[in-house]
């Protein structure tokens, strides 16, 4: 057996970041950006209200706070309009809506609520004495020409994303996301809903896992069901290499008789074949076969078939390596981990093995720490309590750990 760590780097050393294209912003979400962003425009671009109400001379509101001034009506800017014809004089005021370009002269807006139209509309009372600047956001308030508003390597975020188009960029330079061919080996695997015949299961993990990719931002591409047989997975592999740019087969890669997968992966790429020392999903087939029409190196990841191991196996190996591909930094690579206290025992033996417990791990706001507790049965084959558990507890190798002790925990979900 080999650790963890290790196996993860014979991975990662396989992995290369894609190059970058042009994507239009409405496609980036979530891609890492190859350049960095400096703004060449003002934002905003001209002075305007931040409140509906009146816009004013503040020297005109003197003493306002008191005794009400009222102030002529002469006229009304809205969000969208180029601004007023006139300066805004002494004793005169015009209404504005948020947005809308501060008319010349005046310098300060009353918002709406302290002031009070008169029933004719050619007249303000002004109810406060307000500061020249009052609700008015100048241009370049926000950002200037020449702010360095993202750096290469950040992943996109809808707030990047709305910050670009405020600044009128329309297309960036992004680390595509990989599209990932899944294919799932089994002659005892059906997948067309039909009822099962003896011997027979379902095909879960390939839903599993195409959902899994793109709930991570890759582009997941279904490449079927493959029966146990040599030549056809070598057809399935080949195939797949040509549209994809990773590879995620399940099943095939332990000790049987008809574990194809890393025999064919063994025969038309360069593979290793490992035993590592992890619980559940000891076994991982992890090569590149070269794509013969560009000389491309397609790492393919050939996940144990028990849908527990497969699942953990694509936390710890795909997803890291998959990120990797995208663009994402070595600190980027992995769900986010958490320390916790366990509320009641984890089971384990001493085996040699790091194990991944199926956890339901909370943040429980008075004491200001994470609590885990077993989602249930934790054979490798139990999708059950997969199903139930929301992250994965690392248990060292060693005893049981007990109740009120601290794990390290893996969250899978936001
Ligand atoms: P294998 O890795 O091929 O030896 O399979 C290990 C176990 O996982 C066996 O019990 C298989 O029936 C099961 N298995 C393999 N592939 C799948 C799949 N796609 N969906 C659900 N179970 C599977
Ligand atoms: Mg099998």
């Amino acid at each position: 057996m080999i650790e963890l760590d290790e196996a993860r780097r014979i991975v990662l050393a396989r992995c290369e970041p894609a190059s970058p294209i042009s994507f239009a912003l409405d496609e980036s979400l979530g891609c890492v950006i190859a350049e960095s962003i400096r703004s060449t425009e003002v934002v905003p671009p001209f002075a305007n209200t931040a409140m509906d109400g009146f816009a004013v001379r503040a020297s005109d509101t003197a003493g306002a706070s008191g005794s009400p001034v009222e102030l002529r009506l002469v006229g009304t800017v809205r969000a969208g309009m180029s601004g007023l014809d006139s300066p805004v004089g002494v004793g005169e005021a015009v209404r504005i809506m948020t947005g809308a370009p501060m008319p010349p002269g005046a310098d300060a807006v009353v918002m709406v609520e302290l002031a009070q139209a008169s029933a004719d509309g050619l007249s303000v009372l002004v109810g406060a004495e307000v500061p020249v600047g009052n609700h008015v956001r100048p241009p370049g308030d926000d950002i200037e020409p020449g702010d360095l508003l993202l750096e290469a390597g950040a992943a996109l975020t809808a707030a990047h994303l709305g910050v670009l188009a405020t600044i009128g960029v329309r297309e960036v330079s992004v680390i595509p996301r990989p599209r990932v061919g899944v294919i799932s080996t089994g002659d005892e695997l059906v997948d067309d809903g039909s009822a099962l015949a003896p011997g027979q299961i379902r095909d879960s993990n390939r839903l599993t896992l195409r959902s899994l990719l793109r709930s991570s931002g890759f582009e997941p591409v279904d490449l079927g069901l493959v029966r146990d047989e040599e030549a056809a997975i070598e057809a399935a592999l080949r195939a797949g290499i040509m549209s994809c740019d990773a590879l995620v087969t399940t099943g095939g890669v332990s000790m049987g008789d008809f574990d194809f997968i890393k025999v064919v992966l063994d025969r038309i790429g360069d593979m290793r074949w490992m035993q590592i020392a992890i619980k559940p999903a000891k076994p991982l087939a992890f090569g590149t076969i070269t794509r013969p029409s560009d000389g491309t190196a397609v790492p393919v990841f050939g996940l144990p078939g028990n849908p527990v191991s497969s699942m953990v196996s694509f936390e710890l190996f795909c997803r890291p390596g998959l990120r990797q591909m995208s663009g994402f930094g070595p600190s980027q690579l992995d769900r986010p981990v958490v320390s916790a206290v366990v509320e009641e025992p984890l089971t384990r033996r001493a085996d040699g093995k790091t194990h991944f417990a199926r956890v339901w791990c909370e943040y429980d706001i008075a004491s200001g720490t994470y609590r885990v507790r077993s989602s249930g049965a934790q054979g490798s084959h139990h999708m059950a309590s997969m199903a139930a558990a929301n992250a994965l507890a690392v248990l060292p190798d060693g005893p049981t750990v007990s109740a009120g002790d601290a794990v390290r925990v893996m969250l899978l979900t936001p």
